[in-house]
């Protein structure tokens, strides 16, 4: 961190300054220019306060050097980070498709969604038995009774299931969840994030709707800062002016993410566009920009959905994007379990 000081400051402010700086345990770099003093602050300033140092009035200005999180920071953990999701790696060479239907509506209708995209090449299942619907008045899910049927989809099938949290209260019936699920309105639901953080087990980290991609790796530090350092981040759409798309797919976040952080990073190509027919040319740009998987809806019957059948692909779609997919694989030297 850099700040540099005004010229002919009130000296005992400035010296105010600096023994405070010291008082925090770093250590001070001073140089002195014709015009400026310059400061440099060495040691860990994660927990200095940027805009209360902005605000004194002898400070010109003030920029932080180093990124403010620390465990997620490729910086300090150069190699990938894989994390093991029921068998299933994600990061480095891996990749994932992770599938299912939005919410978990009926047992038939996850079992015979899991069915299908086991036999088209997903390794993981996705459902919603508790879900954030921007109307309180729409489908809420089914709760428990859906999280009881994703459950028995999971001993049917094999697959290892992901499913969202929305309340800490629930935590108690998510032992046979493999991976917990922050959806993107709760992505900065700081509680909540350090309740997951003290689990052991992988946490999907959706990115807010309107968040910089600074402030989704902050929240990721909020998960790991508790000890759990399993954290997948998910790239499923910003809000922007563009009304022809639910979401607009910010695909250059996956490139600057693989330059931050060392945690995986997939991309959820259905809540981007909101559009079934462009969850496949999304997800192939996914797989080109470097994702190291998908997350995709997919409902035996979209047109009878209780939730975002529009943007959910039938069994047979669904198939064809993970054939299209496995071609793009070499490319980007990574594969999918087989
Ligand atoms: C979902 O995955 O069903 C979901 C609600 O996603 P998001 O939180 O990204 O909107
Ligand atoms: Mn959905």
């Amino acid at each position: 961190m850099v700040i540099t000081i005004k010229r002919n400051v009130d000296e005992k402010q400035f010296k105010n300054l600096l023994n405070w700086i010291e008082s925090v345990g770093l250590k001070i770099n001073l140089s002195e220019g014709e015009n400026y003093t310059v400061v440099g602050l060495v040691g860990d300033t994660s927990l200095v306060d940027i805009n209360l140092i902005r605000s004194l009035d002898i400070v010109d200005s003030i920029v932080r050097i180093q990124e403010p999180y620390k465990k997620a920071n490729r910086k300090f953990h150069p190699e990938n980070s894989i994390i093991d999701v029921g068998g299933h790696k994600f990061g480095g060479n891996h990749f994932q498709i992770i599938a299912g239907p939005c919410s978990v509506e009926s047992y038939e209708q996850v079992l015979e969604v899991a069915k299908a995209i086991k036999k088209a090449g997903a390794t993981i299942l996705r459902g919603g038995a508790f879900k954030p619907r921007t109307s309180p008045y729409s489908f809420q899910g089914l709760g428990l009774e859906g999280l009881k049927m994703l459950i028995e989809a999971k001993k049917q099938t094999g697959l290892p299931i992901v499913t969202e949290l929305m309340s800490e209260h629930y935590l108690e019936y998510f032992d046979d969840v493999d991976m917990i699920q922050i959806g993107a309105r709760n992505m900065q639901n700081f509680e909540l994030l350090k309740a997951v953080g003290k689990t052991k087990k992988p946490v999907l980290l959706k990115r807010g709707l309107s968040n910089t991609i600074e402030e989704w790796l902050m929240s990721a530090e909020y998960i790991m800062a508790e000890g759990n350092l399993e954290v997948i981040l998910c790239e499923r759409g910003i809000r922007t002016f563009e009304p022809y798309t639910r979401n607009t797919l910010d695909l250059s976040a996956i490139p600057i993410l693989k330059e931050k952080t060392h945690l995986p990073v997939i991309v959820d190509p259905s809540h981007a566009s909101g559009l079934s027919r462009l969850v496949k040319p999304l997800s192939l740009a996914s797989v080109g920009a470097g994702a190291d998987g998908l997350i995709i809806e997919v409902h035996n019957h979209p047109e009878s959905a209780l939730s975002d059948g529009a943007q959910s692909l039938k069994p047979e779609q669904f198939e064809d994007l993970v054939q299209a997919v496995d071609v793009m694989l070499p490319i980007v030297n990574k594969a999918r379990d087989k």
